[in-house]
């Protein structure tokens, strides 16, 4: 009876062994398809950038650096390519950085409202010149204290706010508003009444790169990778994420944080 039960485990030990082996060359398969299309992606988002900066560069050199507004203000287009490029990079490294989980969260306990309200005064100056008013629906308190990584929230609200400023329209508003639910949890809810966003984008609205209307957006100057940027932030800290949106009249993008005490 004892070699029965050796042959059974060796047995079942070898098809474990197999099935592992198969789980693991289609884990490499899926990580090598993911990297090529990454690559592919990074590619396509560096080179339109880089062309129209390059494109600034050779009319110079063709003659129009014979005249001084021409020149400055193809030389300032160049410098806002190159302002551009960097901005994709830097959304690169941070999402390359949070998809192979090394971005360590450093969680402190932190008043949720006046991160809220810091973001609002760097945004100030962007909102305005779109007319876009940012307001606070504060309600009952000054301060709601959560436990969670500051740098990376502030990095979830400011991309959450900016795209509804490049999403809403001239004399549109943004409104957040925390609520403070009786678990131990707070939802942090952005709505906005702009372009809104169409059902059938909803599902894939937080993968990298993806974009709902792509010459649009792509003049608004994003790297297509702000959401899901975001949505690895909340989801390293095991939160979650919302968007409801209604094509033509608004969005609202809500998630929640670890209430502290
Ligand atoms: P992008 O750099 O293109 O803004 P994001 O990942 O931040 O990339 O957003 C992905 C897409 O989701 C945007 O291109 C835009 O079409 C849509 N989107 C995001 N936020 C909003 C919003 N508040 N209102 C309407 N559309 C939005």
């Amino acid at each position: 009876p004892k070699i029965t039960t050796d042959m059974e485990t060796l047995t079942r030990e070898v098809g474990r062994f197999a099935q592992n082996k198969k789980l693991e060359i289609e884990a490499l398969k899926i990580r090598e398809n993911y990297r090529k299309e990454f690559l592919g992606n990074v590619s396509h988002e560096l080179k339109t950038p880089l062309f129209t900066v390059q494109g600034y560069i050779l009319t110079l050199l063709d003659g129009a650096m014979k005249d001084k507004s021409v020149r400055k203000k193809y030389l300032n287009r160049a410098n806002k390519g190159v302002e551009r490029l960097t901005y994709i990079i830097k959304d690169l490294d941070m999402i390359t950085k949070l998809e192979v989980g090394d971005l360590n969260l450093d969680k402190e306990r932190f008043n949720i409202i006046e991160l809220v309200e810091n973001v609002f005064d760097l945004l100030e100056m962007k909102a305005g010149k779109k007319k876009i008013n940012l307001t606070f629906d504060k309600v009952y308190t000054d301060s709601i204290f959560v436990n969670a990584d500051k740098e990376r929230i502030q990095q979830v609200l400011t991309n959450l706010l900016v795209n509804s400023i490049k999403y809403g329209q001239k004399n549109g508003t943004t409104e957040v508003s925390i609520e403070d639910l009786i678990e131990n949890k707070v939802i942090v809810r952005i709505v906005d009444n702009g372009e809104g966003i169409e059902q059938v984008h909803l599902p894939r609205l937080f993968e990298r790169f993806y974009r709902v209307d792509k010459s649009g957006s792509r003049k608004e100057g994003g790297s297509g990778l702000g959401l899901s940027i975001v949505k690895h932030i909340i989801e390293a800290h095991n939160e979650k994420i919302y968007v409801e949106s209604q094509f033509g009249i608004g969005s609202e993008f809500s998630f929640t944080l670890e209430k502290a005490k």
